[in-house]
């Protein structure tokens, strides 16, 4: 059996819609990129919610509406997906890493404020695997220190901490709609945030810093006229995107429980095998499950993370690691001082941690498959 990774979820209904748009003769953003906007501010339940071409997009917007300036820190996980620090990097600003929780794998709220400097102007937090991070402690510091706080939710749709759903919490949070994510759009993003004046700036950063939307100035209502009042970005998305975004919110909290039930049964699968540690996520909150990622006890093992990857592979398993530390890159490396004593549990994590496939569509036979044999590797090499 081949089992990938991740296959994403199209049908009849992404196709249609897709056709649809094809149809109509309208391709790059347009009509369904503002209904995509507004059924998706609807299910958030935010105040305004503005599409991107990708989360990496919205994330340097967000940043861009908040002010962020050359010289300034901001405040990442150690383990994240390198976009997280790369934006930062965008304004000769300063990602500072702080190290990530062993059985969470979210950054560890209790060592933020021990980095915080003068220069610190935001933080942002990663939903890791979709599971939220500490809210409420982080913003508390951010009030405490009056720092930006924005999410990078790329994992976390849906998912909610406490009694909120994530894209209402923070400042600015910044979706993703990458191929593999929870909503596929192949690519695409959107930001959310109670703040008109920073939506508005988004919707103009997005667009060459034109004054008005060009889907406005080739419709009947508008003209050929408009003003450049920003130095801004090709980062729009197209109603291509949109309308698979459209049909692909409508399933969204179907897929969401399909990965749920995938979780609980690997969850009940490996509980109690001695060589696997299993991932927590914690009591007051809920989890998207983009990912399901599983640690292995090396030390009951005879083979390592790597070797085991390559075994479950030969076996026609697809898998990931999430994520390389960001201070194990050259750039990284090469222009920053980072010290890996800093980051212990992140260098534990990932000397230990697979992503196994969760994904809306595979079959009992399939993930029954995975945990057979995850469960005969773990057999066939403990010590
Ligand atoms: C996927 C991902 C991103 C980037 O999303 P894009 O839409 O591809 O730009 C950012 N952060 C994290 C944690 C991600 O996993």
């Amino acid at each position: 059996m081949q089992i990938p990774f991740h296959r994403p979820y199209i049908t009849d209904e992404e196709i249609n819609e897709v056709i649809d748009s094809l149809k109509k003769g309208w391709i790059t953003m347009g009509k369904k990129t503002i209904d995509f906007e507004s059924k998706f501010k609807d299910y958030i339940g935010s105040k305004n919610a503005i599409a991107v071409n990708s989360c990496t997009a919205g994330l340097h917007l967000a940043l861009r509406a908040i002010g962020l300036k050359e010289g300034d820190e901001v405040i990442v996980p150690a383990t994240t997906f390198v976009a997280t620090a790369e934006v930062v990097n965008y304004f000769k600003a300063k990602p500072v890493l702080i190290d990530i929780e062993k059985d969470t794998h979210l950054i560890d709220a209790s060592k933020i404020e021990e980095k915080i400097t003068p220069k610190t102007k935001v933080i942002i937090p990663v939903h890791f695997s979709g599971q939220p991070a500490d809210m409420d402690e982080i913003l508390e510091i951010a009030k405490k220190y009056n720092l930006y706080f924005i999410e990078d939710a790329a994992h976390a749709l849906p998912a909610w901490y406490k009694d909120k759903k994530i894209g209402t919490i923070g400042d600015l949070t910044a979706f993703s709609f990458y191929a593999t994510k929870t909503l596929a759009t192949g690519e695409g993003g959107m930001v959310t945030t109670e703040k008109d004046e920073w939506a508005e700036k988004i919707r103009i950063l997005r667009l060459h810093g034109i004054s008005k939307d060009a889907w406005k100035r080739y419709s009947k209502e508008g003209s050929w006229e408009y003003d450049v009042i920003e130095n801004g970005y090709k980062y729009n998305t197209t109603d291509i995107n949109s309308a698979l975004g459209l049909a692909q919110l409508n399933k969204l909290e179907w897929m969401w429980k399909e990965r749920e039930k995938i979780a609980n049964l690997y969850n009940k699968a490996f509980t109690g095998c001695e060589e696997l540690i299993l991932y927590k996520v914690k009591e007051d909150r809920i989890s998207s499950w983009h990912l399901y990622p599983l640690k292995l006890n090396i030390e009951a093992l005879k083979i390592d993370r790597n070797q085991f990857i390559e075994e479950l592979k030969n076996r026609g398993v697809g898998t990931s690691v999430h994520f390389i530390p960001l201070y194990r890159f050259s750039y990284y490396k090469n222009h920053f001082n980072y010290k890996v004593e800093d980051f212990l549990n992140s260098e534990w994590i990932f000397e230990r941690v697979i992503s196994l496939p969760i994904f809306p569509g595979m079959n009992l036979e399939e993930i029954n498959y995975v945990i057979e044999n995850v469960i005969d590797i773990v057999k066939k090499y403990k010590r």
